[in-house]
């Protein structure tokens, strides 16, 4: 019933030609933030925008358009493009089964439990209902997508079965629209055409997955023998009575070895940066691989080990198949963006290129990691939202979201295109000066840096008068507090006493939450230091992992 809705509310919004300019600036507090629009600001005209993608992502998208005041709205049809059935994104469990090559639609697995705790994993002012462990199975945390999606009346905005195949864009550097082609749930191809896309299409979908010298020859050795990527992780049973190799640390490759190892015979972890992880000591840590005989897996130092199964945690490949099926998108592994013309190599993508790029790690040229600097369309046509990684999403979502949703309705307050690219030429510099490679780094923001990104994006708006200039700095307190060593070995120790409860109860307010996580931490401390028991603490424990 509610995608006939969607479907007749999806042919009005994309048959109406523009509406006429709004008549005037609105004053309509919309959550917290006030559209206070200075005369110099443009008011807004119709515009059609599609989001492409429900998770965590596209709803923060989706929420600060519903948000705006209505007569803003008014000048805007919006529709959010999702494929699958529901909203949740990469929590939203499949139950097909599927074998390589086909993907399934979510890497998720039925013993996934967060790693990052689950008050910082909150939109702003949306908490987790109390009694939420944290952290807690999957299962929670698409439940609460989906009450805030139900809450906020973001379901009504969704075409749900809808795949945006390819995106084509229609137009000049300066005008134009896209032209996208969407799978719809009758199987048929219907054609859309829209002002602005926004991209919020997640970045663990299509799995990175390495290979070595000899290892189809291995592989040809024994039928019992496999290379499976995590995305088709689904439990240690597997791996019952097995020799395995994990290959990577990264959260997949931690959680996947620290259920094996329980079933397997041996476990096997290979490291890129071999270090102090907390992996129990059955298991045994190895360097990157050098090749494959027919028989052993042989290790840079020269070490070789025999396995049954190899399981690549390797990661995902940053790409988005609709725009490269409409060339607005190139692949190219090994290039970079170039503005200035010192140090010319053939293959650089330079400020003129009339793609965006991929290198599978990273997109650009991208304006604060959001909005498409690509020659061929205006910045504010195109634009990507949950590409940074090093950083709590939903909160950084939804500050994408606002600065998204403000510069397409005033385009003007944006720098020109060149001011643009000279500061993602700064930013790829502060990089290198950290010694570290942009072009692997990728939408990776560098430690201690996530508030400041998020701030930024608001203080933007506020600075040029779209938002109200009495908005308080967007990242509260308590997150920019969040350094918690203990709190994920003092959570796991509070539950096996059986004491989780406790120690939720009378915890629902912000404030409340952040509070619980600093009475576990430094109780988990304190409990260490009598006890004499010293574990290096995990860097990556509380530094929300996203190398999945
Ligand atoms: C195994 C695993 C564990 C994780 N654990 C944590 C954790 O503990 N804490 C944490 O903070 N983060 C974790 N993450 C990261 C997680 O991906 C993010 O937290 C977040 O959920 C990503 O949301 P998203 O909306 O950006 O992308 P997704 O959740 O991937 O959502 C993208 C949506 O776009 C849809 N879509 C894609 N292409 C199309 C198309 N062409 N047309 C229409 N729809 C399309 C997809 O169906 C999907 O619904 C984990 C990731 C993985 C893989």
């Amino acid at each position: 019933m509610r995608s006939q809705v969607i479907l007749s509310l999806l042919s009005t919004y994309f048959s109406t030609s523009r509406l006429s300019f709004l008549s005037g600036p609105s004053s309509k507090l919309s959550s917290g933030l006030k559209e206070v629009f200075s005369d110099d600001n443009q008011l807004p005209v119709n515009k059609s925008i599609a989001i492409v993608g429900a998770g965590s992502a596209g709803l923060a998208m989706l929420k600060t358009l519903t948000e705006l005041p209505d007569e803003t709205k008014q000048s805007l049809n919006f529709i959010l493009f999702e494929e699958r059935e529901d909203v949740g994104g990469i929590w939203l469990p499949d139950i097909n089964i599927v074998h390589p090559p086909q993907l399934p639609e979510t890497p998720l697995y039925p013993r996934l439990r967060t790693n990052t705790p689950v008050p910082t994993m909150t939109y702003p002012n949306v908490t987790f209902p109390p009694g939420t462990p944290l952290f807690p199975s999957h299962v929670h945390i698409l439940a609460y997508l989906k009450r805030y999606a139900s809450r906020f009346d973001l379901y009504d905005h969704i075409a749900f079965n809808h795949k945006v195949t390819e995106a084509k864009w229609l137009g000049t550097p300066y005008a134009g629209q896209w032209n996208l082609t969407v799978l719809n749930s009758n199987g048929t191809n219907e054609t859309k055409i829209v002002d602005h896309l926004v991209v919020a299409t997640g970045n663990n979908h299509i799995p990175r997955s390495p290979s070595w010298p000899g290892q189809d020859s291995w592989l040809r050795q024994s039928t019992d023998r496999e290379i499976l990527h995590s995305i088709y992780y689904k439990g240690p049973e597997r791996y019952t009575n097995k020799t395995v190799l994990v290959v990577g640390g990264g959260a997949s490759g931690r959680d996947a070895s620290s259920q094996i190892y329980g079933v397997a015979q041996k476990v096997y972890v290979s490291l890129h940066h071999p270090s102090s992880l907390e992996i129990p000591p059955e298991i045994e840590i190895r360097p990157d691989i050098s090749h494959f005989t027919n028989n052993t897996i042989v290790f840079v130092d020269k070490s070789q080990v025999k396995v049954d199964s190899v399981l690549l945690a390797t990661g995902y490949q940053m790409r988005k198949p609709f725009l490269e099926a409409g060339d607005v998108m190139a692949i190219h592994p090994k290039t970079r963006f170039r503005q200035s013309n010192e140090d010319d190599r053939d293959d650089d993508i330079t400020a003129s290129s009339p793609t965006l790029t991929t290198n599978f790690k990273y997109i650009f040229p991208l304006h604060k990691h959001i909005l498409s600097l690509c020659a061929s369309h205006p910045p504010t046509a195109l634009s990507f939202i949950g590409l940074p990684s090093g950083i709590a999403n939903c909160p950084s979502d939804y500050a994408q979201g606002l600065f998204v949703t403000h510069v397409i309705l005033y385009p003007n307050i944006l720098p020109s295109r060149d001011e643009m690219l000279a500061e993602l030429e700064l930013q790829e510099q502060t990089i290198r000066e950290h010694g570290l490679n942009p072009y692997e780094v990728g939408h990776r923001l560098l430690n201690g840096t996530s508030s400041e990104y998020q701030d930024d994006l608001v203080d933007f708006l506020r600075d040029k008068g779209v938002i109200s200039p009495y908005t308080p700095k967007f990242v509260e307190q308590w997150r920019r507090d969040a350094n918690y060593p203990y709190l994920r070995r003092g959570w796991i120790h509070i539950e096996d006493l059986g004491e989780a409860d406790q120690w939720l109860e009378g915890v629902e307010t912000e404030a409340e939450w952040a509070d619980l996580m600093n009475r576990v931490d430094a109780w988990q401390h304190d409990w260490e230091n009598e006890n004499n028991i010293s574990f290096v603490p995990d860097p990556l424990q509380f530094s929300y992992v996203d190398d999945y």
